[in-house]
């Protein structure tokens, strides 16, 4: 089966977009490759209601994560071959098939709908098209540096146990007694 998650600097190209009618929701579909999304902070308010926040790291390093389905099928909220939370979906679904590293702003050349010559201009010249930003981008790199000095301070194996795998990686619950607001976000999540 082809996996999606291929993603190009829109400084190397320009990109096109023709909707996702064509499409059987890949993005959303855990055996197409996406079960966990990278959070940050921000993001964690938006997502903990309507789906797990889990941990996990990554080589070394300690990363927050929304489960979007269990690595073998569709997200729950995938029904009737669309989003049925559509105004709610997270923040990355948002910006899909955009996703944002640091200062860089990437694509997913795998996703169906993007291609070089037609459709709706998703970027040009380096630059996102407007229709297709969103907050969420603003000041991407500031905001995933603090949200990685957070990860950094909890930074520790004993802060966690181990509550699942999804798609070879283990999944995280925070263990320690906590005040903080992103941890209470995590822990109500699971709930
Ligand atoms: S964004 Fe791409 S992968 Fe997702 S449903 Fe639309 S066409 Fe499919
Ligand atoms: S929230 Fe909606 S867009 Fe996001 S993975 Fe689930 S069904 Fe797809």
């Amino acid at each position: 089966m082809d996996k999606i998650g291929s993603f190009i600097n829109i400084k190397t190209q320009d990109f096109y977009f023709n909707g996702c009618s064509g499409c059987d929701g890949d993005c959303c579909n855990g055996a197409k490759g996406f079960a966990l999304s990278p959070l940050i902070l921000e993001d964690f308010e938006e997502v903990y209601k309507n789906f797990a926040i889990v941990f996990g790291f990554q080589d070394e390093n300690l990363r927050a994560y929304v489960v979007l389905n269990d690595g073998k099928s569709h997200c729950r909220y995938y029904i009737d071959n669309k989003c049925s939370i559509y105004e709610q979906r997270t923040p990355a679904c948002k910006l899909y098939p955009i996703s944002p590293y640091f200062e860089h702003i990437l694509v997913d050349s795998e996703c169906p709908s993007i291609n070089d010559k037609s459709g709706i201009c998703l970027s040009h010249n380096g630059k996102i098209n407007d229709a297709f930003y969103t907050k969420r981008l603003d000041n991407f790199k500031d905001k995933l540096e603090k949200t990685y000095m957070f990860y950094d301070a909890i930074n520790d194996k004993e802060n966690f146990e181990v509550i699942g795998n999804i798609l070879g990686i283990d999944i995280l619950k925070y263990i320690k007694n906590t005040d903080d607001k992103y941890l209470k976000m995590h822990l109500d999540s699971l709930n």
